[in-house]
């Protein structure tokens, strides 16, 4: 295992910056806290934005190796707090967020040949992605933190607590690659489905006020199902009509809801009403 000359601890950030372009890993510069923790900046950040806020556009997405934009970005703000975007950088981050998850994550094994900072709260492992593992945040608090993409917050940037991250391990020539137990939380949390957005919004009103209960059925957060679990259409449609009689009785537009209910809605109407919100987006 190949050990690298890390720049002093004292050395501008403008050295670390391009220490970790030349290596590969892209760089963002971030807010950086006063001596008495607020934003030094000057763009009022708060909380848990003291430190970390991109200070960029377009934030992570700006993260280069690029040493002109480099110098350009840490010429303009000498005392920026550093980034590191993980995802080009082929990293794996471990970040136990208390010493429970840390000693948990010991037992279950993290491999020597990684690289450790000690952070403003604790520390983070860096590892090298392996090929399969997908790109993924797993931010549980209590737990910690597993990051494949996003970015990290580098020595020697200063914390708003006053502390300041420094490397206990240096990163070697070539990173470990993370854990399988780390790779496999990460892809079954991917593979885990997002839980339930809220109901889709109507693309339509109704024509008719309808209680919040009929409500459901037009919006299509209420469906009628088959045995199997399936969603069952006639039955489906054969609610709304009958919601949407039920307002119409003694209305001299019943005819209307009559007509709704024998008119085939298309499959367009019919999808907006069955899909979820999140999935149409997508
Ligand atoms: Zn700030």
């Amino acid at each position: 295992m190949t050990t690298v000359a890390l720049p002093p601890p004292d050395a501008p950030r403008l050295v670390w910056a391009l220490w970790y372009a030349r290596r590969g890993w892209p760089v963002l510069p971030l807010c950086w806290p006063t001596e008495d923790g607020r934003c030094g900046c000057g763009r009022n950040h708060r909380d848990r934005d003291i430190g970390k806020a991109p200070l960029t556009e377009h934030g992570v997405h700006d993260a280069t190796t690029d040493e002109v934009i480099v110098r350009t970005w840490w010429g303009r703000w000498p005392a920026a707090n550093i980034g590191i975007h993980i995802e080009p950088a082929r990293l794996l981050i471990i970040g136990p967020d208390c010493s429970e998850a840390e000693r948990e994550y010991w037992r279950l094994g993290l491999p020597l040949g990684c690289a450790i900072v000690q952070t403003g709260q604790g520390r983070h492992y860096y590892y090298a992605r392996p090929p399969d593992c997908p790109t993924y945040r797993l931010c549980r608090s209590g737990y910690g933190d597993i990051l494949t993409t996003g970015y990290v917050v580098a020595p020697p940037s200063r914390h708003r607590s006053g502390a300041t991250y420094r490397w206990l391990a240096a990163p070697p020539e070539t990173l470990a690659e993370a854990p399988a137990w780390a790779v496999q939380r990460l892809t079954e949390a991917a593979r885990r489905p997002t839980p339930a957005p809220p109901p889709a919004p109507a693309t339509g009103e109704p024509p008719v006020r309808l209680s919040p209960q009929d409500l459901a059925w037009w919006t299509g957060e209420r469906t009628a199902r088959k045995p199997d679990g399936e969603v069952d259409r006639s039955a489906t449609l054969y609610a709304i009509g009958v919601v949407l009689a039920r307002e119409y009785v003694g209305s001299p537009f019943s005819w209307h809801a009559l007509e709704l209910l024998l008119r085939a809605p298309d499959d367009r109407w019919w999808d907006d009403r069955t899909t979820p919100a999140a999935e149409r987006a997508g």
